[in-house]
């Protein structure tokens, strides 16, 4: 039975691993651990997901420095590790856990239970052996990846395939949050998620990129007009540079931005040569602000092509790439490039985003560099529509304890 422990003392990993041999003598474990839920998170992210045997039990605590048991929580539940049993363990006070099992099960999480410190690992073994959903040993659950190619992409895209999830930004310096950028995943009925960089690109080359952006316009402001409070929010949509090429795309935007002036909507253009260094694609950027719909230039600093127009074109928002923020803790290249960009911003008043916060050491620099927004694992993956509001009432009720700025 291959099983994750998640805990930042190794003591309890390694109490964990033997009496869990020692309550199934007859179970042959295969123990993989990780010191904080970050690890834990790019372990399930990358490496174990697609892996066999797959994953049968994540043990986790709850409170970890870099990446804890809720970051985790957030990350299962909006990823193909849902299905996995999940045992939250912690040393927190009784209505801490109890909070934690519904926050867990309002995700629709695989929840085995909420086990307090010190722990009787007789009864987490038992709740996993009662858990209808673990695998047996040889009944190992494949997932099936489902085929999304070039012959089959128009008829997998239509509104019932399309499937949005959002991810939360928030101001640094106050931990409140400011807004959430739309992430698409096509959703096919009983063979799971094809995710964006698997299926845009074979969008953009059947030419069914602007077809694509209506689906996905739709269906996010029919999200917000669901709950009054998500109108508190920005709502960042990413757009192609081909969708800059039409006109009856610009003017379909310029139109749902008319009709749902409640609604802060905001664009995000990739910096790319053939986005900024078109005269077509200039004035649709052009055309979109002059109606009011801000602009935010995403991926900054994958290329320099948009230097010499940041001065030219009012962008409201740049966002620096994430291969820039992730381990800028650590990478002292990086930490002068996010510095450099933050400066050049604050000259040209535009807010500045970082984007693949995954640990608190980093949003702790950012803070100090000046930045003023994040977004990422740190503070949440993306989440899915329907757990969205709980996810906004627990962040705000955190926030305001003052738990997750920094
Ligand atoms: P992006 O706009 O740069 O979006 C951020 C990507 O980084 C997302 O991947 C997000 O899930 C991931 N991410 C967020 N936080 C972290 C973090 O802390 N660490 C790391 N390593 N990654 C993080 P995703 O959802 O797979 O999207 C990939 C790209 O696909 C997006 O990159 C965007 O360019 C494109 N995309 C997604 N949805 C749409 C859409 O509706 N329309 C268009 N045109 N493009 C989209
Ligand atoms: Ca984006
Ligand atoms: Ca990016």
């Amino acid at each position: 039975m291959k099983v994750l422990i998640v805990d930042d003392q190794l003591f309890v990993r390694e109490t964990i691993k033997s009496e869990l041999s020692l309550v199934a003598p007859e179970v042959k474990f295969d123990f993989h651990e990780a010191d904080c839920g970050n690890k834990a998170i790019e372990m399930l992210e990358n490496k174990y997901i697609d892996e066999l045997p797959a994953i049968e039990l994540v043990i986790a605590d709850l409170k970890m420095e870099n990446g804890d048991g809720l970051a985790i929580i957030n990350h299962m539940a909006t990823t193909r590790s849902r299905e996995i049993p999940l045992a939250i363990v912690s040393s927190s006070d009784k209505r801490t856990l109890e909070l934690i099992g519904s926050i867990t099960n309002s995700f629709s999480l695989n929840l085995v239970g909420v086990f307090q410190k010190p722990l009787d690992i007789s009864e987490i073994y038992a709740s996993v052996s009662a858990n209808k959903s673990v695998p047996q040993e040889c009944e190992q659950s494949i997932e099936v990846t489902p085929i999304c190619n070039e012959a089959n992409i128009t008829s997998l895209l239509n509104e019932d395939n399309l499937f949005l999830c959002y991810q939360p930004k928030i101001n640094i310096r106050t931990g409140e949050l400011v807004g959430f950028e739309v992430l698409s995943r096509l959703c096919i009925q009983g063979d799971g998620f094809i995710y964006p960089d698997k299926f845009i690109p074979l969008i953009e080359k059947s030419g069914l990129n602007c077809q694509f952006t209506k689906l996905v316009f739709n269906q996010a402001l029919s999200q917000w007009h669901l709950f009054e409070k998500l109108k508190f929010y920005s709502l960042s949509v990413n757009i192609s540079a081909n969708d800059l090429l039409s006109d009856d795309f610009i003017n379909y935007v310029i139109d749902k931005h008319l009709s749902h002036s409640d609604i802060k909507l905001m664009l995000e253009l990739t910096e790319s040569q053939q986005t900024i260094n078109q005269d077509r694609s200039i004035q649709a950027i052009a055309k979109f602000i002059i109606n009011d719909i801000p602009i935010s230039l995403d991926d900054f600093g994958k290329s320099y092509s948009t230097f010499d127009r940041l001065d030219s074109i009012p962008f409201d928002e740049i966002k620096i790439d994430k291969d820039f923020v992730t381990d800028l803790d650590v990478n002292l290249q990086h930490q002068a490039i996010v510095e450099s960009t933050i400066a050049l911003a604050r000259k040209l008043n535009v807010k500045v985003v970082a984007e693949g916060v995954e640990t608190l050491s980093v949003l702790k620099k950012l803070k100090a560099l000046g930045c003023h927004i994040a977004q990422g694992y740190y503070i949440s993956p993306p989440i899915e529509g329907r757990y969205l509001m709980a996810w906004i009432n627990n962040y705000n009720q955190q926030n305001e304890c003052q738990h997750v700025s920094c």
